[in-house]
């Protein structure tokens, strides 16, 4: 590496870098809170999060004490709700093992509920000075570009050397800045498609940059398309309540669904579905679509309103009021509409 690659990437963060509440601290309670949220989150949509959830939970212990509930649906919205639970799980363990201050050796932070390396290295250098790499999605492109890194970034053995390069880039007196200057290169210069090379500090030592081929970095090796499954959103009404279930598997684990009937959205065959688990309902009329795209799978939705004859087992009956302190997931917001809509002519 170039020896001043370093100090030139950080003169460059301290004259551009944005001005980010996260960036004013060193709380390592706040500085986590922001890498969660910011994974798979945009800045803009973060910043208001970010200050809804520290009024509320001021500290680490407010946040281990509080209802699960309750930190689901300050969480509302930003999707990924594992997140949610396991910085409430790593808050607990913070209050109860490490009497509420948080861990400043980087094993600790690694070992804690939902924090792996990239954010471990995060917190470790930005709150603790620790000569550790951040290495998330954009620094993964930005370091291969600029070590002209031309394999599958998707290899762990790749993803390794990766780590060890940005490892060894790190100037020990400013560990969080650089690794902060490292994320915002590759979120304002260096983004994926055409970087922008001509603002980029960089450009003349990159290796992409010198060989023309940006555009192609990282490598990466053709993903499989998400799985498709067509789904029913039965919203099962009676009088004035609808009915609700509170989900435990991992991925919409303690968020709350409407009636769910996978691969199946034709009226009648979803009736004839509900019946054979005891749910006595008659179709009432169809609400519209919705789609929902997670990582790994698409939900193809379809709203469907039944009125039920008797409370079905299993599930709660809420009120319009109930339902709004209820956290749901943001693939349910179509049929949450819905169900408002429904609900406000009762
Ligand atoms: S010169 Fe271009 S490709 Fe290289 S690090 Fe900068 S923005 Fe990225």
């Amino acid at each position: 590496m170039h020896k001043d690659a370093s100090l030139m990437l950080l003169d460059w963060y301290d004259d551009f870098k944005r001005d980010l509440p996260w960036r004013r601290t060193r709380d390592p309670y706040h500085i986590w809170l922001s890498e969660i949220m910011l994974q798979q989150t945009r800045v803009e949509t973060v910043r208001g999060y970010y200050a809804r959830f520290l009024e509320l939970f001021p500290t680490v212990q407010a946040l281990a004490h509080a209802p699960q509930e309750q930190v689901l649906k300050a969480w509302e919205g930003l999707g990924y709700y594992s997140r949610a639970r396991n910085l409430q799980k790593a808050a607990q363990v913070i209050t109860n093992e490490y009497g509420g201050v948080f861990p400043k050796k980087y094993d600790a932070i690694l070992a804690l509920p939902g924090i792996g390396p990239y954010t471990a290295g995060a917190i470790g250098s930005i709150a603790f000075g620790l000569c550790e790499p951040a290495v998330d999605g954009n620094v993964y492109r930005v370091a291969s570009r600029f070590w002209g890194i031309r394999e599958d970034v998707g290899i762990p053995a790749v993803q390794k050397q990766i780590r060890q390069l940005v490892k060894e880039s790190i100037p020990p007196d400013r560990p969080g800045d650089y690794n902060q200057a490292l994320m915002e290169l590759g979120a304002t210069h260096c983004c994926p498609g055409t970087p922008r090379c001509d603002l980029c500090p960089w450009n003349e030592i990159c290796d992409a940059c010198q060989e023309g081929d940006a555009e192609v970095l990282p490598v990466h090796e053709k993903k499989r398309p998400p799985k498709q499954i067509d789904m029913a959103v039965c919203l099962l009404t009676m009088g004035d309540k609808i009915a609700v279930v509170q989900r435990s598997e991992r991925m919409l684990n303690g968020l709350y669904v409407y009636c769910l009937i996978e691969e199946e959205n034709e009226p009648n065959a979803v009736l004839q579905l509900m019946k054979e688990q005891g749910i006595d309902c008659r179709f009432v009329k169809e609400l519209g679509e919705a789609k929902h795209v997670f990582t790994h799978r698409v939900w193809n939705m379809k709203l469907l309103h039944y009125e039920l004859q008797s409370p079905p087992e299993g599930m709660q009956m809420v009120t319009r009021e109930e339902m709004a302190r209820l956290p749901f997931p943001s693939a349910m917001n179509a049929a949450v509409k819905a169900a408002n809509q429904l609900l406000e002519l009762k």
